[in-house]
Protein backbone atom coordinates (compact mmCIF):
# COMPACT_ATOMS: atom_id res chain seq x y z
CA UNK A 1 0.00 0.00 0.00
CA UNK A 2 1.29 3.65 -0.98
CA UNK A 3 0.28 6.16 2.09
CA UNK A 4 0.67 9.47 1.93
CA UNK A 5 2.14 10.54 4.71
CA UNK A 6 4.10 7.81 7.02
CA UNK A 7 1.68 6.63 9.14
CA UNK A 8 0.59 3.05 10.40
CA UNK A 9 -1.39 0.72 8.65
CA UNK A 10 -4.01 1.04 11.70
CA UNK A 11 -4.23 4.43 11.25
CA UNK A 12 -4.76 4.29 7.91
CA UNK A 13 -8.02 2.16 7.89
CA UNK A 14 -9.47 5.18 9.81
CA UNK A 15 -11.22 8.74 9.42
CA UNK A 16 -10.76 11.73 11.92
CA UNK A 17 -14.21 11.31 13.92
CA UNK A 18 -17.14 13.58 11.84
CA UNK A 19 -19.22 14.72 14.76
CA UNK A 20 -15.93 16.78 16.02
CA UNK A 21 -14.38 17.70 12.94
CA UNK A 22 -17.78 19.77 11.87
CA UNK A 23 -17.82 21.15 15.45
CA UNK A 24 -14.37 22.24 15.08
CA UNK A 25 -15.18 23.70 12.02
CA UNK A 26 -18.24 25.49 13.28
CA UNK A 27 -15.77 27.01 16.21
CA UNK A 28 -13.21 28.23 13.33
CA UNK A 29 -16.01 29.75 11.48
CA UNK A 30 -17.10 31.79 15.01
CA UNK A 31 -13.60 32.45 15.58
CA UNK A 32 -13.34 34.21 11.85
CA UNK A 33 -16.33 36.35 13.06
CA UNK A 34 -18.80 34.50 11.22
CA UNK A 35 -22.34 33.32 12.76
CA UNK A 36 -22.63 29.99 13.08
CA UNK A 37 -25.20 27.69 15.40
CA UNK A 38 -23.47 24.61 16.18
CA UNK A 39 -25.68 21.38 16.41
CA UNK A 40 -23.04 19.41 15.04
CA UNK A 41 -22.06 17.97 19.07
CA UNK A 42 -24.02 16.14 21.49
CA UNK A 43 -23.27 17.95 24.91
CA UNK A 44 -25.79 19.54 27.07
CA UNK A 45 -25.95 23.13 27.09
CA UNK A 46 -26.86 23.17 30.81
CA UNK A 47 -24.28 24.44 33.08
CA UNK A 48 -22.23 21.69 35.31
CA UNK A 49 -24.09 21.35 38.76
CA UNK A 50 -22.70 23.59 41.46
CA UNK A 51 -22.20 20.65 44.00
CA UNK A 52 -19.84 18.36 40.93
CA UNK A 53 -17.22 21.82 40.36
CA UNK A 54 -17.41 22.46 44.11
CA UNK A 55 -16.12 19.43 44.36
CA UNK A 56 -13.40 19.49 41.73
CA UNK A 57 -12.48 22.94 43.18
CA UNK A 58 -11.88 21.06 46.86
CA UNK A 59 -9.95 18.01 45.02
CA UNK A 60 -7.81 20.57 43.46
CA UNK A 61 -7.44 22.34 46.85
CA UNK A 62 -6.60 19.24 48.72
CA UNK A 63 -3.98 18.42 46.10
CA UNK A 64 -5.39 15.56 44.86
CA UNK A 65 -2.81 16.23 41.94
CA UNK A 66 -1.37 13.31 41.64
CA UNK A 67 -1.71 9.74 39.85
CA UNK A 68 -4.42 7.43 40.56
CA UNK A 69 -4.78 4.20 40.33
CA UNK A 70 -4.84 2.66 37.16
CA UNK A 71 -8.42 1.75 37.40
CA UNK A 72 -9.91 4.28 39.46
CA UNK A 73 -9.86 5.85 42.47
CA UNK A 74 -11.97 3.41 44.95
CA UNK A 75 -14.29 6.49 45.68
CA UNK A 76 -14.85 6.95 42.29
CA UNK A 77 -15.35 3.34 41.52
CA UNK A 78 -17.60 2.61 44.60
CA UNK A 79 -19.77 5.47 42.92
CA UNK A 80 -20.49 4.10 39.66
CA UNK A 81 -21.25 0.84 41.40
CA UNK A 82 -23.99 2.92 43.10
CA UNK A 83 -24.85 4.48 39.91
CA UNK A 84 -25.15 0.66 38.00
CA UNK A 85 -27.38 -0.08 40.58
CA UNK A 86 -29.20 2.93 41.10
CA UNK A 87 -29.87 4.01 37.65
CA UNK A 88 -29.67 0.73 35.79
CA UNK A 89 -30.48 -1.66 37.98
CA UNK A 90 -27.33 -3.41 37.57
CA UNK A 91 -25.77 -4.71 40.64
CA UNK A 92 -22.43 -4.78 40.28
CA UNK A 93 -18.89 -4.79 42.86
CA UNK A 94 -16.85 -1.64 42.52
CA UNK A 95 -13.62 -4.50 41.62
CA UNK A 96 -15.66 -4.91 38.27
CA UNK A 97 -15.89 -1.35 37.38
CA UNK A 98 -13.02 0.56 35.72
CA UNK A 99 -12.47 4.12 35.44
CA UNK A 100 -11.38 5.38 31.96
CA UNK A 101 -11.25 9.47 30.24
CA UNK A 102 -14.51 9.40 28.57
CA UNK A 103 -17.01 6.13 27.65
CA UNK A 104 -15.08 6.40 23.92
CA UNK A 105 -11.51 5.59 25.79
CA UNK A 106 -13.63 2.34 27.63
CA UNK A 107 -14.75 1.15 24.41
CA UNK A 108 -11.85 1.70 22.80
CA UNK A 109 -9.64 -0.21 25.75
CA UNK A 110 -12.25 -2.85 25.52
CA UNK A 111 -12.37 -3.22 21.49
CA UNK A 112 -8.41 -3.59 21.21
CA UNK A 113 -7.80 -5.91 24.09
CA UNK A 114 -10.14 -8.17 22.64
CA UNK A 115 -9.93 -8.16 18.61
CA UNK A 116 -7.97 -10.13 16.49
CA UNK A 117 -7.77 -9.68 12.88
CA UNK A 118 -10.40 -11.48 11.00
CA UNK A 119 -13.07 -10.99 13.81
CA UNK A 120 -16.28 -9.56 13.25
CA UNK A 121 -18.12 -6.58 14.95
CA UNK A 122 -22.38 -6.26 14.70
CA UNK A 123 -23.24 -2.97 14.99
CA UNK A 124 -26.72 -1.64 14.59
CA UNK A 125 -27.17 1.22 11.85
CA UNK A 126 -27.46 3.98 12.25
CA UNK A 127 -24.32 3.96 14.64
CA UNK A 128 -22.47 6.50 16.48
CA UNK A 129 -19.44 7.83 14.89
CA UNK A 130 -16.42 6.27 16.47
CA UNK A 131 -17.86 2.57 16.72
CA UNK A 132 -16.73 1.34 13.55
CA UNK A 133 -13.74 3.08 13.66
CA UNK A 134 -12.89 2.01 16.67
CA UNK A 135 -12.92 -1.48 15.38
CA UNK A 136 -11.62 -1.11 12.38
CA UNK A 137 -8.15 0.70 14.16
CA UNK A 138 -8.03 -2.26 16.32
CA UNK A 139 -8.29 -4.88 13.67
CA UNK A 140 -11.72 -5.91 13.31
CA UNK A 141 -14.22 -6.05 10.52
CA UNK A 142 -17.47 -4.11 11.00
CA UNK A 143 -20.62 -5.96 9.92
CA UNK A 144 -23.36 -3.63 9.81
CA UNK A 145 -27.30 -4.07 10.50
CA UNK A 146 -28.86 -1.73 9.16
CA UNK A 147 -32.15 -1.20 11.15
CA UNK A 148 -34.66 1.67 9.94
CA UNK A 149 -37.48 4.03 11.34
CA UNK A 150 -40.41 1.19 10.77
CA UNK A 151 -39.00 -0.91 13.52
CA UNK A 152 -37.70 2.40 15.60
CA UNK A 153 -34.05 1.95 14.17
CA UNK A 154 -34.13 -1.14 17.06
CA UNK A 155 -32.13 -4.23 16.17
CA UNK A 156 -34.89 -7.36 15.59
CA UNK A 157 -33.98 -10.91 16.42
CA UNK A 158 -34.06 -12.04 13.42
CA UNK A 159 -31.42 -9.64 12.04
CA UNK A 160 -29.05 -10.46 14.86
CA UNK A 161 -30.05 -14.34 13.98
CA UNK A 162 -29.05 -13.71 10.33
CA UNK A 163 -25.65 -11.24 11.25
CA UNK A 164 -23.98 -14.05 13.64
CA UNK A 165 -21.53 -15.37 11.89
CA UNK A 166 -18.63 -17.95 13.38
CA UNK A 167 -16.56 -14.53 13.64
CA UNK A 168 -18.82 -12.41 15.57
CA UNK A 169 -17.15 -11.57 18.32
CA UNK A 170 -19.22 -8.46 19.79
CA UNK A 171 -22.76 -7.12 19.36
CA UNK A 172 -22.44 -3.29 20.47
CA UNK A 173 -25.65 -2.38 21.47
CA UNK A 174 -26.62 1.53 22.53
CA UNK A 175 -29.60 2.16 24.32
CA UNK A 176 -30.81 5.21 24.23
CA UNK A 177 -29.07 5.60 20.65
CA UNK A 178 -26.96 8.17 19.31
CA UNK A 179 -28.00 9.18 16.11
CA UNK A 180 -31.65 8.00 16.21
CA UNK A 181 -33.22 8.04 19.68
CA UNK A 182 -33.99 4.26 19.78
CA UNK A 183 -34.30 2.53 23.03
CA UNK A 184 -34.78 -0.85 23.73
CA UNK A 185 -37.44 -1.98 26.16
CA UNK A 186 -37.02 -5.34 28.71
CA UNK A 187 -39.13 -7.45 25.95
CA UNK A 188 -36.80 -6.05 22.92
CA UNK A 189 -33.14 -7.57 24.74
CA UNK A 190 -34.99 -10.64 26.53
CA UNK A 191 -35.52 -11.65 22.37
CA UNK A 192 -32.32 -10.70 21.52
CA UNK A 193 -30.82 -12.04 24.46
CA UNK A 194 -32.59 -15.88 23.36
CA UNK A 195 -30.71 -15.28 19.93
CA UNK A 196 -27.66 -14.41 22.01
CA UNK A 197 -27.68 -17.96 24.38
CA UNK A 198 -27.27 -19.84 21.06
CA UNK A 199 -23.70 -18.11 20.55
CA UNK A 200 -21.91 -18.56 23.52
CA UNK A 201 -18.77 -17.01 22.42
CA UNK A 202 -20.34 -13.38 21.40
CA UNK A 203 -19.69 -10.74 23.63
CA UNK A 204 -21.71 -7.75 24.35
CA UNK A 205 -20.49 -3.89 24.41
CA UNK A 206 -23.92 -2.28 25.89
CA UNK A 207 -23.27 1.29 25.85
CA UNK A 208 -26.13 3.20 28.60
CA UNK A 209 -24.35 6.66 28.23
CA UNK A 210 -27.96 8.32 27.77
CA UNK A 211 -30.04 5.76 30.49
CA UNK A 212 -30.91 9.01 32.74
CA UNK A 213 -32.21 10.74 29.26
CA UNK A 214 -35.32 8.54 28.20
CA UNK A 215 -38.86 10.37 27.95
CA UNK A 216 -40.36 7.34 27.42
CA UNK A 217 -42.21 5.97 31.06
CA UNK A 218 -40.82 2.83 32.97
CA UNK A 219 -37.12 1.83 34.13
CA UNK A 220 -34.00 1.81 32.05
CA UNK A 221 -33.64 -1.87 30.68
CA UNK A 222 -30.27 -3.19 30.41
CA UNK A 223 -28.95 -6.53 28.56
CA UNK A 224 -26.86 -7.58 31.70
CA UNK A 225 -29.87 -7.21 33.83
CA UNK A 226 -32.86 -8.44 31.78
CA UNK A 227 -30.65 -11.25 31.34
CA UNK A 228 -28.53 -12.12 34.11
CA UNK A 229 -27.09 -15.35 32.71
CA UNK A 230 -25.48 -13.51 30.10
CA UNK A 231 -24.03 -10.67 31.75
CA UNK A 232 -20.53 -12.65 32.37
CA UNK A 233 -20.44 -11.63 28.74
CA UNK A 234 -21.31 -8.05 28.58
CA UNK A 235 -19.28 -4.87 29.32
CA UNK A 236 -21.71 -1.86 30.37
CA UNK A 237 -20.75 1.40 29.89
CA UNK A 238 -22.03 4.54 31.35
CA UNK A 239 -20.89 7.99 32.47
CA UNK A 240 -21.18 11.21 33.60
CA UNK A 241 -20.70 13.33 30.52
CA UNK A 242 -24.26 13.56 29.19
CA UNK A 243 -25.95 12.96 32.51
CA UNK A 244 -24.12 15.41 34.32
CA UNK A 245 -22.71 17.91 31.67
CA UNK A 246 -19.52 17.22 32.25
CA UNK A 247 -18.17 16.27 28.84
CA UNK A 248 -15.01 18.50 29.56
CA UNK A 249 -14.22 16.57 32.32
CA UNK A 250 -13.65 12.94 30.39
CA UNK A 251 -14.71 10.25 32.48
CA UNK A 252 -16.46 7.01 31.70
CA UNK A 253 -16.95 3.87 33.14
CA UNK A 254 -17.39 0.57 32.69
CA UNK A 255 -18.63 -2.38 34.68
CA UNK A 256 -18.15 -6.18 33.07
CA UNK A 257 -16.15 -9.20 34.06
CA UNK A 258 -13.18 -9.72 35.82
CA UNK A 259 -10.80 -10.82 33.09
CA UNK A 260 -12.12 -7.99 30.44
CA UNK A 261 -11.97 -5.34 33.34
CA UNK A 262 -8.08 -6.52 34.24
CA UNK A 263 -7.46 -6.71 30.29
CA UNK A 264 -8.77 -3.42 29.64
CA UNK A 265 -6.83 -1.95 32.56
CA UNK A 266 -3.40 -3.31 31.27
CA UNK A 267 -4.18 -1.35 27.99
CA UNK A 268 -4.73 1.83 29.91
CA UNK A 269 -1.70 0.91 32.58
CA UNK A 270 0.46 1.80 29.26
CA UNK A 271 -2.22 4.76 27.26
CA UNK A 272 -3.47 7.06 29.66
CA UNK A 273 -2.01 5.59 33.32
CA UNK A 274 -5.22 6.77 34.97
CA UNK A 275 -8.52 9.54 34.31
CA UNK A 276 -7.53 12.75 35.85
CA UNK A 277 -7.58 12.79 39.41
CA UNK A 278 -9.69 16.07 39.87
CA UNK A 279 -12.17 14.92 37.14
CA UNK A 280 -12.81 11.73 39.31
CA UNK A 281 -13.26 13.66 42.34
CA UNK A 282 -15.76 15.68 40.31
CA UNK A 283 -17.57 12.38 39.10
CA UNK A 284 -17.51 11.01 42.50
CA UNK A 285 -19.92 14.13 43.28
CA UNK A 286 -21.78 13.56 40.30
CA UNK A 287 -22.83 9.97 41.49
CA UNK A 288 -23.34 10.33 44.87
CA UNK A 289 -24.82 13.91 44.90
CA UNK A 290 -28.15 15.16 44.42
CA UNK A 291 -29.83 13.79 41.15
CA UNK A 292 -32.98 15.59 41.07
CA UNK A 293 -32.02 18.43 38.74
CA UNK A 294 -32.24 15.53 36.22
CA UNK A 295 -35.73 15.74 36.51
CA UNK A 296 -35.95 19.37 35.40
CA UNK A 297 -33.59 18.56 32.67
CA UNK A 298 -35.11 15.55 30.82
CA UNK A 299 -38.66 17.84 30.94
CA UNK A 300 -36.75 20.71 29.16
CA UNK A 301 -35.22 18.34 26.53
CA UNK A 302 -38.10 16.78 26.20
CA UNK A 303 -40.16 20.39 25.15
CA UNK A 304 -37.11 20.44 22.91
CA UNK A 305 -37.29 17.43 21.45
CA UNK A 306 -40.90 17.72 20.83
CA UNK A 307 -40.81 21.39 19.37
CA UNK A 308 -37.81 20.81 17.12
CA UNK A 309 -39.16 17.35 15.58
CA UNK A 310 -42.82 19.63 15.09
CA UNK A 311 -40.79 22.39 13.45
CA UNK A 312 -38.66 19.70 11.25
CA UNK A 313 -41.48 17.90 10.18
CA UNK A 314 -42.86 21.09 9.01
CA UNK A 315 -40.36 21.77 6.60
CA UNK A 316 -40.59 20.31 3.21
CA UNK A 317 -38.43 17.58 2.57
CA UNK A 318 -37.91 16.68 5.93
CA UNK A 319 -38.64 14.17 8.78
CA UNK A 320 -38.04 12.61 11.86
CA UNK A 321 -40.02 10.25 13.84
CA UNK A 322 -39.77 11.12 17.80
CA UNK A 323 -36.52 9.91 18.98
CA UNK A 324 -37.43 8.06 22.71
CA UNK A 325 -33.98 9.41 24.24
CA UNK A 326 -30.44 10.96 24.16
CA UNK A 327 -30.61 14.37 22.70
CA UNK A 328 -30.63 13.87 18.60
CA UNK A 329 -33.04 13.59 15.65
CA UNK A 330 -31.52 12.23 12.67
CA UNK A 331 -33.91 13.91 9.87
CA UNK A 332 -34.55 12.18 6.99
CA UNK A 333 -33.61 14.38 3.76
CA UNK A 334 -34.24 11.97 1.43
CA UNK A 335 -36.35 14.20 -0.90
CA UNK A 336 -34.00 17.01 -1.50
CA UNK A 337 -30.89 14.64 -2.42
CA UNK A 338 -31.77 15.55 -6.55
CA UNK A 339 -30.88 18.98 -5.33
CA UNK A 340 -28.26 18.32 -3.41
CA UNK A 341 -26.53 14.81 -4.63
CA UNK A 342 -25.53 13.73 -1.12
CA UNK A 343 -25.85 14.27 2.71
CA UNK A 344 -22.38 15.23 3.13
CA UNK A 345 -23.20 18.08 0.66
CA UNK A 346 -26.52 19.36 2.09
CA UNK A 347 -24.88 19.46 5.39
CA UNK A 348 -22.01 22.27 4.04
CA UNK A 349 -25.08 23.80 2.33
CA UNK A 350 -26.53 24.30 5.45
CA UNK A 351 -23.08 24.96 7.24
CA UNK A 352 -23.20 27.93 4.66
CA UNK A 353 -26.47 29.11 6.11
CA UNK A 354 -25.22 29.86 9.28
CA UNK A 355 -25.90 25.96 10.45
CA UNK A 356 -23.31 23.20 11.80
CA UNK A 357 -25.15 19.62 11.39
CA UNK A 358 -23.59 16.39 10.76
CA UNK A 359 -24.38 13.92 7.39
CA UNK A 360 -26.05 10.88 8.40
CA UNK A 361 -23.71 9.52 6.76
CA UNK A 362 -21.34 10.00 9.59
CA UNK A 363 -23.24 7.57 11.24
CA UNK A 364 -23.34 4.69 8.73
CA UNK A 365 -26.95 6.16 7.63
CA UNK A 366 -27.64 8.15 4.33
CA UNK A 367 -30.06 11.06 2.80
CA UNK A 368 -29.90 13.41 6.35
CA UNK A 369 -28.27 14.84 8.99
CA UNK A 370 -28.03 14.38 12.66
CA UNK A 371 -29.12 17.51 14.94
CA UNK A 372 -28.49 17.98 18.56
CA UNK A 373 -31.37 19.43 20.68
CA UNK A 374 -28.86 20.17 23.27
CA UNK A 375 -29.29 23.78 22.41
CA UNK A 376 -31.18 26.45 24.23
CA UNK A 377 -34.77 27.28 22.49
CA UNK A 378 -33.08 30.75 21.07
CA UNK A 379 -30.70 29.00 19.51
CA UNK A 380 -32.80 25.97 17.98
CA UNK A 381 -35.39 28.63 16.85
CA UNK A 382 -33.02 30.29 15.14
CA UNK A 383 -31.25 27.10 13.32
CA UNK A 384 -34.56 25.93 12.52
CA UNK A 385 -35.45 29.05 10.70
CA UNK A 386 -32.41 29.30 8.92
CA UNK A 387 -32.31 25.79 8.19
CA UNK A 388 -35.87 26.09 6.48
CA UNK A 389 -34.76 29.00 4.67
CA UNK A 390 -31.40 27.19 3.28
CA UNK A 391 -34.19 24.79 1.64
CA UNK A 392 -36.71 26.58 0.58
N1 LIG B 1 -20.97 11.71 21.48
C1 LIG B 1 -21.13 13.07 21.07
C2 LIG B 1 -21.69 13.18 19.67
O1 LIG B 1 -22.02 12.20 19.06
C3 LIG B 1 -19.86 13.83 21.27
C4 LIG B 1 -18.89 13.92 20.13
C5 LIG B 1 -18.30 12.59 19.81
O2 LIG B 1 -17.44 12.15 20.53
O3 LIG B 1 -18.76 12.01 18.83
O4 LIG B 1 -21.85 14.27 19.20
Amino acid sequence: MTRAAPISQALARIAPSRTTAMTDRALALRAAGRDVISLSVGEPDFPTPDHVKAAAKAALDAGDTRYTAVLGTPALRAAAALHFERDLGLTMPPERVIVCAGGKQAIFHALLATLDPGDEVLIPAPWWVSYPEIVRFAGGSVAPVMTDAQTGYRLTPDQLSAAITPRTRWLLLNSPGNPTGATYSAADLVALGDVLRRHRDVLVLSDDIYAPLRYTPGDHATLAVVCPDLAPRVLTVSGVSKSHAMTGFRIGVAAGPDWLIAAMGTLQSHSSGNACSISQAAAVAAFTGPQDFLIDWRARFRVRRDRVVAAINAIPGLSTPVPDGAFYCLIDAAPLMGRFGDDEALALHLLDHGVAVVAASAFGGHHGFRISFAADDDRLDRAITRIAQALA
